[in-house]
């Protein structure tokens, strides 16, 4: 194996997951570079393990120890290029940290990425799961990504439509973009910023500071203290964020629901289908603030599933049924965990 590269065995992930999952990996390896991750996979024995591409470990549920490689992505660098008319182009390598990438981008006066402040991770899994928050999602102010295409051994460039963006969704959690690992990603920030209120609650919380005209820097402060008010911080409390995806159901479904449960939380799509808050529903089976075991569910927020201390990810994954099942039972609806389980 080559010498740049430092390979461990049998550690602990703990430091690696939000939820603060103690399971171990059979081989660890740190990246900083794409030349470090060319070399890594063109080691032959390291190729052929399993693999698991890790940034941040914070939309990760660790259900067991991992037989096989992770891969921790840990490549910096950010520059803002040249763009277009209507928009001005920043570019962030995988290993960046989200939060900061988007301060910084504020700190160049840059607008565009205020609403998806504070949401932990790496900028290169900011496109995995086309993070969201606030009325703001990856795909509203990507351009394009890099990514390393390990059957090949060279990197291919990909722009938004390659990617099939969708709520919570895109090729790279799809069977045939799974293997690619994203090395860095381009946003198209609007020359022309507006601020994005579309989200109620958010646009209350900056009418509430009585400021009628926004700057970025304003709603992405007003984002972050409406965040830490809502969500326990993983340094405190393990935790992934949001367990559940919101359901997607039909018109016709929702209308039947509502008949019975006229105060059901729901939001229509584009498309005319119907997105129902998966938090309500939980709520209103009785699961805020309970446990099974050392895993519970957040006293603040029902769709917040949190390791009370030492919990196993075979605890979360006992408490994520139980939830799905009572969910279902009541509503019809199964609910779909939102992070990766390995
Ligand atoms: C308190 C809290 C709040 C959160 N709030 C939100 C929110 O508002 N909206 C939201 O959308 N998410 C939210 N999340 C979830 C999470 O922060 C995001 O999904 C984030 O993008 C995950 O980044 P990560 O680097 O930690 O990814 P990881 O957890 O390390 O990995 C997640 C997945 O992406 C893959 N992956 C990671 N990096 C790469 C790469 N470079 N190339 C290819 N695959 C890769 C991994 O293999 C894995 O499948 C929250 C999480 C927490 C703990």
């Amino acid at each position: 194996m080559h010498s740049d590269l430092s390979l461990q065995h049998d550690i602990s992930l703990r430091p690696f997951n939000t939820f603060g999952i103690d399971a171990r990996a059979r081989h660890y390896v740190r990246v900083t570079s794409s030349e470090q991750l060319r070399l890594a996979l063109a080691d032959p024995a390291l190729a052929a393990l399993p693999r698991l591409v890790l940034g941040g470990g914070s939309n990760l549920l660790l259900t067991g120890d991992f037989d096989g490689l992770v891969l921790h992505i840990a490549s910096t660098g950010k520059e803002v290029l040249a763009g277009d008319t209507q928009h001005v182009h920043v570019r962030a390598a995988a290993g960046e940290n989200w939060h900061e990438f988007v301060q910084w981008t504020l700190a160049q006066g840059l607008g565009g990425l205020e609403n998806l402040a504070l949401i932990p991770g790496t900028v290169g899994a900011a496109p995995i799961q086309n993070i969201g928050a606030y009325g703001l999602e990856t795909q509203d102010v990507f351009h394009s990504l890099t990514a390393f295409d390990p059957a090949t051994g060279s990197e291919v460039t990909l722009d938004r439509a390659a990617c099939r963006f969708a709520y919570r969704d895109s090729l790279f959690k799809q069977e045939d973009g799974r293997h690619l690992i994203v090395t860095s990603v381009t946003f198209a920030l609007p020359r022309a910023w507006q601020p994005n209120l579309r989200y109620a609650e958010l646009a209350a919380a900056v009418a509430e500071q009585g400021i009628a005209a926004p700057t970025a820097r304003q709603v992405a402060d007003t984002v972050i203290a409406v965040r830490r008010r809502k969500l326990p911080d993983p340094r405190e409390i393990g935790n992934a964020g949001s367990f559940f995806k919101n359901p997607v159901v039909s018109a016709a479904q929702c209308a039947q629901l509502l008949e019975r449960w006229p105060a059901l939380v729901h939001h229509r799509q584009a498309d005319g289908s119907e997105k129902l808050a998966a938090g309500w529903l939980i709520d209103q089976c009785g699961w805020k603030g309970r446990s099974l075991g050392a895993a519970g569910v957040y006293e603040k927020q029902a769709l917040v599933l949190v390791n009370r201390g030492g919990a196993t990810g075979e605890d979360v994954q006992r408490l994520a049924r139980a939830i799905q099942d009572d969910v279902e039972a009541r509503y019809g609806v199964r609910l779909e965990p939102e992070p990766v389980f390995v």
